[in-house]
């Protein structure tokens, strides 16, 4: 039987490690070809190109900065010019400056809000032409349910996710016609190197409040996402899908 991606092309932006690694794993052994985008993490990157390419798959590592729309607009070409075509884009790269609102600064509102909601916009309009030239697409991105009820300390980042989840409904409804879908996933607490560094208080408190009792796993939503991108999801758009393990909202 033929993989269930076989011939599709997947970019997935911040996929050094983390959830962006698990999905790019996953979307890997389902038969799709990869690209494994990263800012720093080179190493990382390239570790997760080997794991793909090991297990007989193929991937490539591409570093680009998702804030910086020439960028996301060169590394758009570079995977057209070897691969023709992007099908599949996941919107991951992420990143949190946690504090009090009066003791934000403008650089953490300006890093969080570039990163999360500026990058998702970039990728989205590059990556789009092709889908729309191939009138087949599917766009996936990562939230938080930080973006849907917000969060003490995260005025600047549930701000990005909350626009995400606008930014996804809108889009879908602009290329619905053409069998491109657009959904937003909303996180609760995954155990990725972004959730590790926050204070064991806090996260024992959080344990506390989840019906499940344990925290998710990068793999979980990565099946979420495999089941998103497939042909399986293909009435389902302009969505927000939580996956948090019964976090109260
Ligand atoms: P993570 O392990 O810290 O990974 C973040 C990834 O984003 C890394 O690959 C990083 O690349 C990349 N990145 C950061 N800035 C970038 C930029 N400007 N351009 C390109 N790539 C960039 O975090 P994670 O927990 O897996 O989070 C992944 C996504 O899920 C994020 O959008 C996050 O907000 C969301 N989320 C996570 C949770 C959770 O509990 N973990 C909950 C809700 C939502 P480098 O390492 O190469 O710099």
């Amino acid at each position: 039987m033929e993989a269930e991606l076989a011939g599709k092309v997947s970019l997935v932006t911040g996929a050094s490690s983390g959830i962006g690694e698990a999905v790019a794993l996953k979307l890997a052994s389902l038969g799709s070809k990869v690209v494994v985008n990263y800012l720093s993490s080179e190493l990382g990157a390239a570790s997760v190109v080997d794991a793909i390419t090991n297990g007989g798959g193929e991937a490539i590592a591409l570093g680009a900065d998702v804030r910086d729309s020439q960028a996301v607009k060169t590394m758009v070409q570079e995977i057209t010019d070897k691969w023709e075509k992007i099908d599949i884009l996941v919107n991951n790269a992420g990143i949190n400056r946690d504090t009090l609102l009066l003791k934000m600064s403008d650089k953490a509102w300006d890093d969080v809000i570039d990163t999360n909601l500026r990058g998702t916009y970039a990728c989205t309009k590059f990556a789009l032409r092709s889908m729309m030239k191939q009138r087949w697409g599917r766009i996936i991105s990562m939230s938080s349910i930080a973006g849907r009820i917000g969060n003490v300390g995260q005025t600047n980042y549930a701000a990005s996710k909350a626009a995400i989840i606008v930014f996804t409904k809108s889009i879908a409804k602009e290329v619905g016609s053409l069998n491109i879908t657009a959904n937003a996933i909303a996180p609760g607490f995954i155990v990725t190197p972004m959730t590790d560094k926050l204070p064991q208080e806090h996260k024992e408190a959080l344990l506390q409040m989840l019906a499940v009792k344990r925290y998710g796993k990068p793999e979980e939503v990565a099946e979420l996402v495999a089941f998103l991108v497939s042909d399986r999801a293909s009435y389902i758009t302009g969505q927000v899908i939580g996956i948090d393990g019964g976090m109260p909202s």
